[in-house]
């Protein structure tokens, strides 16, 4: 049995994706924050993996491959984390390299809707804070719009520009549950659900959603992540044990300016979950 007392963090992004640090850097902050366990999942890439590997090793860390991958079900966006991928896998990275390959036009066209909305030169504004030219995100976007004042913080462009019906948001079509399913198992993975609480489906739409991804061979949901309140940690351990899905703990960190979680600082999972980092070590 893993001690209790073991820090997990298995949800968190670098400047290969849409973080402000680089993989080692992560590391280091989350080795100084007490992690002991400790995967890098950047969105829709593997690229900082031997990286972050290499840093956690040296700090003493326990470390966990891991992807967040984009998919599209029922018209949503709804994100799916690999851990225990082998990240050399080729169908993992095929799936990889196309789920991303739509973002430089979408990225383009956020640009033209926000110049329309008044907002000139955001694509070359936002390509400052981009570490990695395969990955442009809509958090690039939102840094610079804060940079040149259009709005206070992050989550205040979200709200005004880049959202589903507003000014700079651009419907995009990600890979499909199956897929990245498919694509984390295959390569020796367990699929997660991230952040649950964050989905505005039904309860009739999330029961079909957590039975589809079930039949996919998914097996855990992520319980305690810096996205959930108090109440969704109590919600998700339910859902998880009713639908027989392990649970997964992690900050889903970006930025050390985030309100949200800071690497390892979130509370344990329930006692009633099985942890979907049982039986690694
Ligand atoms: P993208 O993959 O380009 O659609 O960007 C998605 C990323 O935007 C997420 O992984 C978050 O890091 C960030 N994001 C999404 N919604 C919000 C929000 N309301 N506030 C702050 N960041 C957000
Ligand atoms: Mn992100
Ligand atoms: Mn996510
Ligand atoms: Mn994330």
């Amino acid at each position: 049995m893993p001690s209790p007392l073991l820090n997990v963090d298995l949800h968190c992004h670098s400047t290969i994706s849409d973080g402000v640090l680089a993989p080692a850097d992560v590391a280091a902050r989350a080795a100084a924050n007490g992690v002991d366990v400790w995967a890098l999942t950047d969105h829709d890439e593997i690229r900082g993996i031997a990286q972050a590997r290499a840093a956690a090793l040296d700090l003493g860390m326990r470390y966990v491959t891991g992807v967040e991958i984009s998919v599209t079900w029922a018209a949503r966006t709804i994100h799916i984390v690999g851990l225990n991928i082998d990240e050399t896998n080729d169908d993992l990275l095929a799936g990889l390299a196309m789920t991303r390959s739509g973002r430089q036009r979408r990225a383009e066209d956020m640009a033209a809707d926000l110049a329309k909305a008044g907002i000139p030169n955001v694509y070359q504004g936002a390509l400052k804070y981009v570490g990695n030219p395969d990955l442009i995100s809509r958090s690039h976007f939102a840094r610079y719009l804060v940079e040149i004042g259009v709005c206070e913080n992050v989550s205040a462009v979200f709200k005004k520009f880049l959202t589903e019906g507003k000014p700079g948001f651009v419907p995009h079509r990600w890979a499909t549950l199956a897929e990245a399913v498919g694509w984390i198992r295959r390569s020796g993975g367990v699929a997660v659900v991230a952040h649950p609480g964050r989905y505005d489906l039904s309860p009739i739409a999330f029961d079909a959603f957590f039975r589809e991804f079930k039949a996919y061979g998914g097996s855990a949901i992520e319980v305690v992540t810096g996205s959930h309140t108090v109440d969704q940690y109590l919600e998700y351990t339910k859902v998880a044990n009713q639908y027989g899905f392990m649970g997964s703990r992690g900050s889903d960190f970006h930025s050390p300016d985030d309100t949200s979680a800071d690497l390892g600082r979130l509370p344990s999972l329930a006692k009633e979950l099985k942890p979907v980092w049982d039986g690694w070590f």
